[in-house]
């Protein structure tokens, strides 16, 4: 299944198997609209092809951050799948007139291929996190989701000259599924470079998702994230968020300027 890249405003894509999943482009960044139970659909379909696929789950930050890192621009517009991650970038799609159809957060597609691993039998692999952290997300996520198939887990602080060993380390596992819990842009940088050598057929960036599997970070309560407060509650809750928090009205001053005089490039 191949949901081909396309950055061009409001496009329609087609895929085979009859099903086209459109994107939009916000500041030159490729977002597919789409909803979770198509993207789950698009993520077992590509689990059974051939081949690795990379998934992106993009939010206000990573996009105001690929303004001025080309290779984190290209490795989105080059991603086979990237999601609507946060209230900033759906708020942003209503700006540009191409809305989004809802919020299809990392942490929330996580739960649910953790899920689907238990039915369809494929395997997880969790990367990333403090030492410790990942094995105390597996265990929940194994208890929550009983079946689970679990391929191995290894914490995100290694340095980049360990990358090939990780990376074996994962190819040796035989996971299907990568979820790298490493922060943006690490996370979508390694999944780039290593996605071949890792033999995976979908590995995803998934941000700060394993901490809140862990039980280490709470998600912010049902009424914040439908109200897209989201960040405020994490900002309340953890003051280091600041400058991820601060980067939501320079993102949609940004986007603004692009509704009202075009796309710089
Ligand atoms: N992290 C990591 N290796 C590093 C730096 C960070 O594994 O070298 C982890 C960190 O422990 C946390 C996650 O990456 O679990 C980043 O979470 P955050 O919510 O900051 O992600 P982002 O906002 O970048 O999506």
């Amino acid at each position: 299944m191949e949901i081909m890249a396309e950055t061009s405003p409001d496009t329609t894509e087609n895929r085979p198997g009859g099903k086209s999943i459109p994107s939009i482009s916000m500041l030159g960044v490729k977002v597919h609209r789409i909803d979770m139970a198509t993207t789950l659909e698009a993520i077992r379909g590509f689990i059974v092809e051939d081949g690795p696929h990379m998934i992106v789950t993009a939010d206000a930050s990573m996009i105001a951050m690929a303004q001025e890192d080309d290779e984190l621009k290209s490795i989105i517009n080059s991603a086979d799948l990237v999601t609507p991650d946060g209230s900033g970038i759906i708020k942003g799609a209503r700006i540009l007139g191409t809305p989004l159809i809802e919020r299809v957060s990392g942490v929330d597609i996580s739960r649910h291929l953790c899920r689907l691993s238990a039915e369809d039998g494929f395997s997880v692999f969790l990367l990333g996190a403090e030492p410790g952290v990942a094995e105390l997300a597996a265990e929940n996520l194994t208890r929550d989701y009983p079946g689970m198939h679990l391929a191995g887990t290894h914490h995100g602080y290694f340095k980049p000259d360990q990358d090939a060993e990780i990376a074996a380390k994962v190819r040796d596992s035989g996971a299907q599924v990568l979820l790298v819990a490493m922060g943006i842009p690490r996370q979508e940088k390694l999944i780039r470079a290593r996605i071949q050598e890792m033999g995976v057929s979908v590995a995803m960036g998934v941000g700060g998702s394993l901490d809140v599997f862990a039980g280490k970070v709470k998600r912010a309560p049902v009424w914040f994230q439908n109200h897209g407060l989201e960040w405020a509650y994490r900002l309340a809750k953890d003051r280091s968020k600041i400058s991820k928090v601060a980067v939501l009205p320079k993102f949609l001053m940004m986007v603004v300027k692009e509704r009202l005089f075009g796309s710089r490039k």
